[in-house]
């Protein structure tokens, strides 16, 4: 232990709040995880994460940190039966219209866990931890504060059937997701809010579960096609647990993915390839129909504010939520997770300062690449910088359907294993020049 404190609060048990639990049990003598929900003790959806009901995939990066944070809990998954894509040929990848190259070469994997199932892994090795406490059924109704000292020294917590209390902290982490109140308390308490920035996208999502004929997708594990010049629909086909399928769909605007089986069938029709149209029209359908809207992505610029309490730290899509069609939020939850625990292992002065500006450097890189696709998606106003860098990917996917080691490079990428500057390196941008002379 580091000695840097003595009781962490995290509040809210979805990966975030599992993540730090994890980090911070190596910091402080006892961890409290306060959830709202009654969490099950198997890997059932939650109303507190209303996203586990649709596709999600952990990218590479967040695979990595999974294991560095809970010894061999991929490799467990996989052994029972989680499919963990390592070969190209595994994966269908479309940006509009463009495949990108699928040449059998291993690659790091990810892993694809139905978020509920993942969600319950992570929790059993939690509850595995001795100085660990989980208190479920129980929202948090704001924070206290010592004003002598300008710090946060716990949380007021409503326990169910019991009157309001008060739980003591000397660390409390807030990962209570994208309507997190921390904004809230904080003004509440006379202390400035941080500065967000929304990116306006009104994407709706429509997911439904299914089983498959066995060799429905020829070996592929997972179906991505992404919006791309000439193709705005989203569709994600995700093999997850116990051979059962999730398909979602996606649409902007006024092209929201329909609820009716047979209009959800030809929504996927419409942009899917032949083998995932004919392996949808003989699905076994499993449950109705979810939708999902999601306004805006949202980032509260925490690393910004000259006066914050000591005491209290975000993580998670509290700080950051993005567009899910590119599937980074849990990966950079991981990514973030680790900036708190070397903030933590630094020592304790200035750790909030320390911390927010080491996760806004895990943020901007993702921030800057979902929002210029997005702009480029919706034909929203772009800088120039930015439509050149929108033209030279279009043509690095182009170049990638041929060219299997650019599609490497640009897997690692999306993975959040290398930065998007990996892509400008001469090396890479001379095949992307030759792939579309060729062409
Ligand atoms: C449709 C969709 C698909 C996605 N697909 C992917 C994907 O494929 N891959 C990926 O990496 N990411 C994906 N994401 C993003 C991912 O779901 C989020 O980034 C991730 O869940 C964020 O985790 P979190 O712990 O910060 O917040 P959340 O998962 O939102 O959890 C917040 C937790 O806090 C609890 N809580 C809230 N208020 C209180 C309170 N007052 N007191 C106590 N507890 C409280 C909630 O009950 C919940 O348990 C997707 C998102 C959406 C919307």
């Amino acid at each position: 232990m580091s000695g840097s404190g003595r009781h962490a609060v995290v509040l809210g048990a979805s990966i975030a709040g599992l993540l730090a639990a994890r980090v911070l049990s190596d910091h402080f003598d006892k961890v409290t995880v306060v959830e709202r929900d009654q969490l099950p003790d198997d890997a059932e959806s939650r109303k507190g994460v209303p996203q586990d009901r649709h596709g999600h995939a952990l990218l590479p990066r967040g695979v990595q940190i999974l294991d560095e944070l809970f010894p061999t809990l991929s490799d467990k998954m996989a052994a029972d039966g989680v499919p963990r894509p390592q070969h190209g040929t595994e994966i269908w990848r479309q940006f509009g219209v463009t495949v990108l190259n699928r040449g059998g070469s291993e690659k790091i994997p990810g892993l694809q866990p139905s978020r509920p199932y993942l969600d319950s892994k992570i929790r059993d090795r939690i509850r595995r931890l001795p100085n660990v406490d989980m208190v479920d059924d129980c929202p948090v109704l704001g924070l206290t504060v010592a004003a002598s000292e300008d710090r946060i020294n716990g949380v007021k917590i409503a326990p169910r059937d019991e009157d309001e209390q008060a739980l003591t902290a000397d660390l409390v982490v807030d990962a209570t997701g994208r309507g997190g109140r921390t904004p809230v308390w904080l003004r509440e308490l006379g202390y400035p809010t941080p500065p967000e920035t929304e990116s306006a996208i009104d994407l709706a999502y429509m997911s439904r579960s299914m089983r498959l004929r066995p060799g429905a997708l020829d070996g592929r594990r997972l179906v991505l096609i992404l919006p791309g010049p000439g193709q705005p629909r989203i569709l994600g086909l995700f093999e997850h647990e116990d051979n059962r399928h999730m398909v979602t769909l996606g649409g902007y605007a006024d092209d929201h993915p329909p609820a009716d089986l047979k209009d959800f069938q030809a929504f996927a029709a419409s942009i899917a390839p032949g083998f995932v149209t004919k392996a949808l029209s003989e699905a076994e359908w499993l449950d109705e129909p979810r939708r999902h809207h999601f306004p805006a992505g949202r980032r509260r610029h925490y690393e910004k504010l000259h006066r914050f309490p000591e005491g209290l730290l975000v993580i998670g899509d509290g700080m950051c939520s993005f567009n899910p069609q590119y599937g980074q939020g849990m990966t950079v939850a991981a990514l973030e997770a680790l900036a708190l625990r070397d903030a933590l292992t630094a020592g304790p002065q200035d750790l909030s300062r320390r911390y927010f500006t080491a996760a806004a450097k895990v943020i901007d890189p993702v921030w800057q690449m979902v929002g210029s696709a997005d702009r480029a998606q919706l034909g929203q106003p772009q800088p120039l910088a930015e439509r050149v860098i929108g033209a030279y990917m279009s043509r690095l996917h182009a170049a990638s359907q041929k060219d299997e080691s650019l599609a490497r490079d640009f897997d690692a990428v999306s993975g959040l294993l290398q930065p998007p500057s990996s892509l400008f390196k001469p090396a890479v941008m001379w095949r992307v020049l030759a792939g579309n002379l060729t062409r």
